[in-house]
């Protein structure tokens, strides 16, 4: 959707998406911050739980919690159905074939780190390039950066125009023979772009190399489908997806996880060990080391079926919406500049105000009950490319509101007034 298609603030209706029921659903969105309503803008960093997932994880430690060996007992069954539940839960979630491809693990960056110290030591070698873009989360720029001093293997960046959209030639251009692998983000965690990362990946394929999309920022903002990306990887967060933090996703195809060694050994994993050699499990135990969080990943699981029964596209429609609200309301405070301004954004609006730095900017909403963060984000290179170290950034989800984003502009045109 282009910029030109920004809505009129009185048009605000969202006749279709129940905010308010949905914000009672958030136990936490009744707090009180400073003597104010809080309001949460701080959804890129994590999300609120609804109380289905508070109410999961309850029921599993009164009903059901062990450790998950099907065979030894009742509640081992119990465990390892919820726990198993979940997988192909997150299988159906992002479209994986199989939950076999679905790997548990504690977050974004534990996946990554994952596929760089298994698939990536196995197919990365020195003079071999890996691309990664300026948008990237240091989750995915300093696992490679590691494998990179490890193997001698070289990363390359895809530079971004003005509004901080990626520049595709450059990105052809850069691929070569040489790249082995494309590790790119799906949602600028810093920005709000939106990345074509289904053109990514095919240009990836088509240069021989593999590629793994960064859903942190994607999977709680629009419906993904890892097979219509063609990603061979794909990554995400439980906590960014209304879920507990401490746990999180690595999908990979079959064929390729098949292929890859395992990292960490230990229990679960092993189909067999003598002191001479031991036998792996098949995918995706091989990968699940010693006792996982097996709690949270039924919580992950809630999350989900929480998610689905609001329904991802009902969200993303709702969130679109009042991200060009917010944006149009940004705009009319004086001296603020809006840092990415992509025709296609999800949930961030990143920006500084003249005459204020960020954590002045991040305390005084504070004092107004209204959590943002302010810093650089775990992205540093990209706001380096705008000449920054540091924006303020709002980040939305779908119990926010119109309100509470007036209220955001409020105090943020008390301080261009110079009352901060
Ligand atoms: N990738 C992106 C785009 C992110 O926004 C984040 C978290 O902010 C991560 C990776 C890392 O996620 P986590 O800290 O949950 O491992």
């Amino acid at each position: 959707p282009a910029a030109a298609a920004l809505p009129k603030a009185d048009a605000m209706r969202f006749p279709a998406f129940d905010v308010n029921a949905v914000r009672r659903d958030f136990p936490i969105l009744a707090e009180r911050v400073h003597g104010k309503p809080l309001i949460w803008f701080d959804n890129a960093a994590t999300t609120q739980k609804p109380q289905a997932v508070i109410d999961r994880l309850a029921q599993f430690y009164a009903h059901e919690n062990s450790n998950i060996h099907r065979a030894a007992h009742e509640l081992a069954a119990r465990a390892t159905d919820a726990y198993e539940g979940a997988r192909s839960k997150v299988a159906r979630f992002i479209g994986a074939a199989s939950p076999d491809e679905v790997i548990f693990v504690r977050g974004a960056t534990e996946a990554i780190n994952l596929v760089a110290k298994t698939w990536g030591r196995q197919n990365i070698g020195e003079g071999d390039e890996i691309i990664v873009s300026l948008l990237e989360h240091h989750a995915n720029i300093v696992p490679w950066q590691q494998l990179a001093a490890e193997t001698g293997a070289k990363i390359r960046a895809i530079p971004v125009d003005d509004k901080g959209q990626l520049l595709l030639g450059e990105y052809q251009r850069l691929l070569n023979d040489r790249t082995k692998l494309v590790a790119v983000t799906q949602v600028s965690n810093a920005l709000g772009t939106v990345t074509p990362v289904a053109e990514i990946v095919e240009l990836a394929h088509r240069a021989g190399a593999k590629a793994l999309v960064d859903g942190a920022q994607s999977v709680s903002h629009m419906r993904v489908n890892v097979q219509a990306i063609d990603a061979d990887f794909f990554v995400f967060s439980g906590h960014k997806v209304f879920a507990p933090t401490g746990i999180g996703v690595v999908y990979g195809k079959r064929d390729i996880l098949e292929a890859t060694p395992p990292w960490q050994g230990g229990g679960n994993m092993i189909a067999d060990v003598t002191f001479e050699r031991t036998l792996y499990q098949g995918v995706p135990n091989k990968f699940e080391a010693g006792t996982g969080n097996i709690a949270d990943a039924v919580g992950l699981g809630a999350a989900i079926d929480y998610v689905e029964r609001v329904g991802i596209e009902a969200i993303a429609r709702y969130e679109h919406d009042l991200l060009a609200y917010a944006t149009q309301g940004l705009l009319t405070v004086p001296g603020l500049r809006l840092i990415g301004t992509a025709d296609h954004k999800a949930s961030v609006a990143s920006f500084v105000l003249d005459g204020y730095r960020t954590e002045d900017v991040g305390r005084a909403l504070n004092e107004e009950g209204i959590a943002v963060r302010s810093g650089h984000h775990c992205a540093q290179p990209i706001l380096r490319r705008f000449g920054l170290e540091a924006t303020v950034r709002p980040s939305l989800a779908f119990y926010n509101t119109c309100e509470e984003v007036d209220a955001l502009i409020r105090v943020l045109h008390r301080l261009a007034r110079g009352k901060g």
